[in-house]
């Protein structure tokens, strides 16, 4: 479904990418696992169309993008900070990508209050989000993206801002909207409970190149090489 071939990206004479290949099957939620620094973001960001590679191929439900705006891949796009209109309501914030779409107002208010439902928000949704707590600000977060149904979705550490045990509700509620909408993702994260417990497939990175895809059972029982133990052993 979504396939990257053999990614390059350098910034100057650092190569950070140094051929990455990988396939993500659609409906499945698969994690990019790594330390600091090791790509992690930037090939996120590439996949998204905000960085460009020096090399390689990207293929979304059988098409190339390498070539495509940001806005024409159809992907969505979820950050650490949430970045959501301060001045907006929840409401108002879920709603922003259907608006600007020009989609008839009663079936705008259908979808959202869809979504509302779906990551539990409605007795807020007429609240500035300013006055939310940080987990529910990034389930706002979650619902625009979601709304706007792309067919891949990034998520690059959306909840490391979070105290562990709203992190941790977080991460089964996510898990539980991406089974029941099937929608595809891709996870970043440098936290290796987190990604043994939401993924279906754990891509760990290190230093630009992938070191090891496994299920989080093979992963944690069967590492493929020193790098791969260690890290995952840093958790035990
Ligand atoms: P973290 O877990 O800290 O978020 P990461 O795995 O997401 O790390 P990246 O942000 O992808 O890492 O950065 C990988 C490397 O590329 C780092 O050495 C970083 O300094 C470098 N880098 C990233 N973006 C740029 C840029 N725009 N210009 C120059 N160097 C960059
Ligand atoms: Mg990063």
């Amino acid at each position: 479904y979504l396939e990257v071939e053999n990614l390059r990206v350098a910034f100057g004479q650092k190569e950070v990418l140094k051929g990455v290949s990988l396939a993500v099957e659609k409906g499945e939620l698969v994690t990019l696992l790594g330390p600091s620094g090791c790509g992690k973001s930037t090939l996120l960001r590439t996949i998204a169309g905000l960085e460009h590679p020096n090399s390689g191929k990207l293929l979304l439900d059988g098409q190339e993008i390498q070539d495509r705006a940001v806005k024409e891949r159809q992907i969505g796009m979820v950050f650490q900070s949430y970045a959501l209109f301060p001045n907006m309501t929840t409401y108002e914030n879920i709603a922003f990508g259907l608006r600007v779409k020009k989609i008839a107002k009663k079936e705008i208010e259908e979808k959202v209050q869809q979504m509302l439902a779906l990551v539990e928000l409605t007795e807020c949704q007429h609240q500035l989000v300013t006055s939310l707590s940080g987990g529910q600000q990034q389930r706002v977060a979650l619902a625009r993206a979601l709304i706007i149904e792309p067919k891949l979705l990034l998520l690059d550490e959306p909840l490391s801002a979070l105290d562990a045990r709203i992190r941790k509700q977080l991460q089964i509620k996510l898990r539980q909207i991406q089974q029941e909408l099937g929608m595809t993702m891709i996870f970043v994260t440098h936290d290796q409970e987190e990604a043994m417990r939401i993924s279906d497939r754990v891509h760990v990175l290190s230093a630009g190149e992938l070191a090891q895809v496994s299920t989080p059972y093979e992963l944690y029982t069967q590492p493929h090489n020193q790098f791969v133990a260690e890290f995952i052993g840093d958790y035990n």
